[in-house]
């Protein structure tokens, strides 16, 4: 039987097997999707000994996605331009990595707003760390025109430059709201506004009526920048479809067959996160 997990440390917090173990059965296909808690120490033997571990792949979580990279045998262009990656997988002996997040996001920006294009437009992002950077490569592969980067901590953003070139740029809170009124999309890559985690306080009055504001966070499914965004009228995305999005790449790689990401799907998952509203 085909099997491929999830490792992290820790790791039961991770919804991948439900998600993944959904699509087994919705597709009738043998396998089967685990939780693999993996400490640091253990990392390189185990990516180095997936065959041997039972698996014919894995994603990597938290606190893993950067370390992987050096036991890896072939990452693709999404890695090297983003520096982490999210699931791994088997080719004959060797393992071949890919980073799914910018896609997951954008394929969920598009399938939630059809007809969406970011062509020549411009984006404020809020946040610098790995998802943003997932973000940002996918963007510019959108051939967006220019990224507004709001971080905590600025020097973050000079790494983005350094990385992605004069696309990005670095916008001051104070500006914020002077500096929305010619955005096409507002993207929230932080944990804020996520259970448990500081509030996400923004004005969002300027930003034009055709705009779009999406959100990461998906605990809770729908956050306060997302709520205030409706209230404007504004278009919204939540970051729950980005995590259901994220997993059709992996999946079709281990198990062969391209799975939908359906409304009873987001349901399933929502209704879990709703029982239980750990991220
Ligand atoms: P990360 O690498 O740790 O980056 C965290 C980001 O949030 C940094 O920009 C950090 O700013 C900022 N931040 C954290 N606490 C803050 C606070 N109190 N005030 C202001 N800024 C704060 O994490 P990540 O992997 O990029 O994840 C970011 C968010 O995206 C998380 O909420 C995560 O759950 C979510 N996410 C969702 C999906 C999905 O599928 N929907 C996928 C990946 C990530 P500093 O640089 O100043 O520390």
């Amino acid at each position: 039987m085909k099997k491929a997990c999830v490792i992290g440390w820790p790791i039961a917090h991770s919804r991948s097997p439900l998600i993944h173990n959904y699509w087994l059965a919705k597709y009738g296909l043998e396998g089967l999707y685990e939780r693999r808690a993996v400490s640091p120490q253990e990392l390189p033997e185990f990516l180095q000994n997936l065959a041997g571990h039972g698996y014919i792949g894995c994603n990597v979580t938290i606190p893993h996605k950067e370390a992987a990279l050096q036991y890896i045998h072939h990452i693709d262009d999404v890695v090297r331009r983003t520096g982490s990656l999210n699931t791994v997988y088997l080719v004959g002996s060797q393992t071949h990595a890919t980073s799914t997040d910018g896609e997951g996001f954008y394929q969920n920006l598009i399938a939630t707003v059809p007809g969406l294009s970011l062509q020549g437009k411009r984006a404020i992002l809020l946040g610098a760390g790995g998802a943003a950077k997932a973000i940002i490569e996918r963007l510019l592969r959108a051939e967006i025109a220019e990224i507004a980067v709001i971080n905590r901590t600025p020097e973050r953003i000079q790494e983005l430059k350094a990385s992605f070139g004069s696309a990005i740029s670095i916008l001051q809170p104070d500006h914020f709201v002077t500096e929305s009124k010619s955005a096409a999309l507002l993207v929230n890559a932080t944990s804020q506004g996520m259970t448990g985690q500081p509030r996400l306080d923004i004005d969002l009055s300027a930003l034009p009526s055709e705009s779009v504001v999406a959100d990461l966070v998906y605990v809770p499914l729908e956050t306060d920048l997302l709520k205030a965004a409706k209230a404007r009228g504004l278009r919204t995305v939540g970051g729950l479809g980005m995590l259901l999005h994220q997993a059709v790449n992996g999946f079709e790689k281990w198990f062969g067959v391209r799975p939908e990401v359906t409304p009873e799907l987001y349901n399933r998952v929502a209704a879990d996160i709703e029982k239980e509203p750990r991220s």
